[in-house]
This record gives structure tokens, C-alpha cells and sequence, in this order.
């Protein structure tokens, strides 16, 4: 059982305005696969480096199975470190690599051997236990880093961007490999990345981080259709989520180009609307929760084609709407041409309401 807690964690660099790790706290529950995603420079290094014990926090606590570990040194902590450098010793065979974590704490031969020869067979390495990194391809270092930290059998471990290094392909196969990894093992692991499409396959939860705090926590399925504020909206999900000035107009939302869509029912967000009466207002809308006809369709709105973008498995449709592109995700048959008019209806489902002024979400 390893449960990780960040408790109003705080670090803020000399000379910096906005601290690096700002009141931040957050729980990792038992054997969770959670995922930090966040810009370049957001903090989620320096929050992980912090749990590691390579940086030192000036405010909050850090919990591991409810016992402070935030004076303990990094080797007191049994947590496992995979970076995106592999940190691989040079002149040490994959076999040694592997082992070296178990021979510094002086475990027993034969359970070394064992632990070797388990992490081996669960990563694929026997044959290539004899080579040195420099006789390995980057997905096999990668894997000879991952055996280093297994065998350890740690509490948690922690991976800063481990994959970055590797050609897209490779990348998407180590990702599921790690993701198996994870759930045989039942191991609590804290991943950092700032690849979106990387956190929504891996991640058990997603933290979204930016300057220093956690703008969401939630499901893949949950940070995606229901992000709780527009930088959430706008960092995940690719294209990003279509953001649009509205008004409100009775049950109505109104869109420029007087697109008028049917405010979604009920729930937390009436009062707000209401509230906003009229203004104030910013429409969500997933490329995938905009239906787009090439015949008149009744309630649709008419507009006009500005470019497709063909993807192979679907056609991303940009459309003109006064001085803002919706794009629109449609099948791959689908392939209207610039100047084309269109017919385009918003799902009821996929509407998403935010406050123009804070960015949050209204919608429930
Ligand atoms: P990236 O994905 O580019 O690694 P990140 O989200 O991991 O970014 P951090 O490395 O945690 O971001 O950095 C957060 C902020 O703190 C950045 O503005 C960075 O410049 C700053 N920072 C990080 N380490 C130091 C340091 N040792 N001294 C001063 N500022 C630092």
C-alpha cells in the first residue's frame, strides 16, 4: 500500500514572481497511475523532484502511506526514479545496470537473482542482459532503466518524461508497455509529461498543472469532457476544444454569425446563466460535438469551408464563423472544399459553458 499526499507543497526559485510549486496539494491513491500534464515550466519537475527529495520544498509536507517524507534523504524514501536521460552506468552490461540498486543495498545473491530474472522476463530483456547501453536501441536502454527501478520493488515510482527521448512510434509502444508494467505490478506510480495524448492513454487520473497549481484532477474522460476551466478546455485534446463568444438569449446561447444553440438543461450552471444575462460568456465545444451537414439541415446554421485538414481516420474541417475558426472533426469521406457552405448543428451533449472573465466552467 503506498499512497502519496502533497499537503500545501510550496517552492518558490530566487527571483521568480510566481512559486515554481504554489499551496499545492493533491493525493495519489494506492497503486494509481497518475499523471501530471502541464506546459513547459508549469513546476511539475520541480513537484516531482521535490517528492523525490532532490529539491527541497519552503512550505507543506509530503505523505507517503501517512508518515512524513519530506526531511527524509532520497535513499530513505523507497521510491524509484525513471528520467527521460536513462542514466544508464556506460561500462556496466544491462545485467549489471539492473542490479546495481540491489547491490548497494547489499540484498542477498539469490534474491538479486530472482528479482533480475522477473523483471527481465516482464521487459523483455533476457537476451540482451550481456550488452552494454551503447550496444542498446533507445527503447531497450529505456527498458534496462525501467528494470533498474522494478527490482527495487519500491513503494512508488516516479517517471519524468521517460519516453521524450524516443521516435514517436517507439514512444507509443513504451507507453503501453509502462501502462501493463503498472497495473501487473500494482505499483503507485507519479508520471510527469507534457504531452497530452501521453497523459490521456496512461494516466489511472490526470492532475493539470499550470503556474504552480493543479487546475483539475479527474479521469481522462472526465478532465476531457468536462474540463473545469478554459486552460484545461484549450490543453487538452487535440484540435483543442472550440472556444466561442456567447450570449445568452432565454434558452438560448447566441453565437456570433447568430448561431443560436439550446442552453443545456438545468443543473448548477442556470443560475450563472442567468446571472450573466446575455454576456459574459464562453461556449465550449469539442470538434467531435458539432455535427456537420453538406445539405440545409432545419435549426442549422449555414456557413462557409475555410480549409480541411485530411488525418488519414477523420477530416478536421476548419470553418469561418465572423473572425473565429471552429474546427469541426468529421469521418474521412467527409471533404467539403474552401467556400463550400455547410450546415452545422452543436450536439445538446457537448455544450460546455465558462465564464468569460474567471475562464471556470458553469456547466455541472
Ligand atoms: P519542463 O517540462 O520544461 O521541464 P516543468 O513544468 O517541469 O517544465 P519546472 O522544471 O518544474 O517546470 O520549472 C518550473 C519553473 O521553475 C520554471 O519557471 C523554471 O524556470 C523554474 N526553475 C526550475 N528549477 C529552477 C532552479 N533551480 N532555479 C531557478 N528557477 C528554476
Amino acid at each position: 500500500m503506498a499512497v502519496i499526499e502533497f499537503e500545501r507543497l510550496s517552492r518558490r526559485f530566487d527571483g521568480q514572481d510566481v512559486p515554481a510549486v504554489n499551496d499545492l496539494s493533491l493525493t495519489v491513491a494506492d497503486g494509481e497511475l497518475l499523471v501530471v500534464l502541464g506546459p513547459s515550466g508549469c513546476g511539475k519537475s520541480t513537484l516531482l523532484r521535490i517528492l523525490a527529495g532532490l529539491e527541497e520544498a519552503d512550505a507543506g509536507d509530503i505523505r507517503l502511506d501517512g508518515r512524513s517524507i519530506i526531511d527524509l534523504e532520497p535513499r530513505d524514501r523507497d521510491i524509484a526514479l525513471v528520467f527521460q536521460q536513462y542514466a544508464l552506468y556506460p561500462h556496466l552490461s544491462a545485467r549489471d545496470n539492473i542490479l546495481y540498486p540491489l547491490k548497494v543495498r547489499n540484498v542477498a545473491q539469490a534474491e538479486r537473482q530472482t528479482r533480475l530474472g522477473r523483471a527481465a522476463t516482464m521487459l523483455n530483456l533476457d537476451r540482451l542482459l550481456a550488452r552494454k547501453p551503447a550496444q542498446l536501441s533507445g527503447g531497450e536502454q529505456q527498458r534496462v532503466a525501467l528494470g533498474r527501478a522494478i527490482v527495487r520493488e519500491p513503494k512508488a515510482f516516479l517517471m519524468d518524461e521517460p519516453l521524450s527521448n524516443l521516435d514517436a512510434k517507439l514512444r507509443t509502444h513504451m507507453r503501453t508497455e509502462i501502462k501493463a508494467l503498472v497495473q501487473d505490478l500494482g505499483t503507485t506510480t507519479f508520471f510527469v509529461t507534457h504531452d497530452q495524448s501521453e497523459a490521456m492513454t496512461l494516466a489511472d487520473r490526470i492532475a493539470v498543472m499550470s503556474a504552480g497549481t493543479i487546475q483539475q484532477v479527474g479521469t481522462p474522460d472526465e478532465v476531457y469532457q468536462h474540463p473545469a476551466n478554459r486552460f484545461v478546455a484549450e490543453f487538452i485534446g487535440s484540435p483543442p476544444m472550440n472556444l466561442l463568444r456567447a450570449r445568452a438569449d432565454g434558452d438560448h446561447l447566441v453565437v456570433a454569425d447568430g448561431w443560436r444553440i439550446p442552453a443545456p438543461p438545468g443543473g448548477r450552471q442556470r443560475p450563472s446563466l442567468d446571472a450573466s444575462s446575455g454576456s459574459g460568456l464562453t461556449l465550449g465545444l469539442r470538434p467531435e460535438a458539432i455535427r456537420l451537414s453538406q445539405t440545409a439541415e432545419p435549426g442549422a446554421l449555414a456557413a462557409e469551408v475555410f480549409l480541411t485538414e485530411p488525418l488519414g481516420s477523420e477530416v478536421i474541417v476548419n470553418i469561418r464563423l465572423g473572425d473565429e475558426i471552429v474546427k469541426v472533426r468529421t469521418a474521412p469521406e467527409v471533404r467539403p472544399a474552401p467556400h463550400d457552405t455547410v450546415w452545422l448543428t452543436a450536439l445538446p451533449g457537448g455544450v460546455r459553458l465558462f465564464d468569460r472573465v474567471t475562464g471556470q466552467a458553469l456547466a455541472g
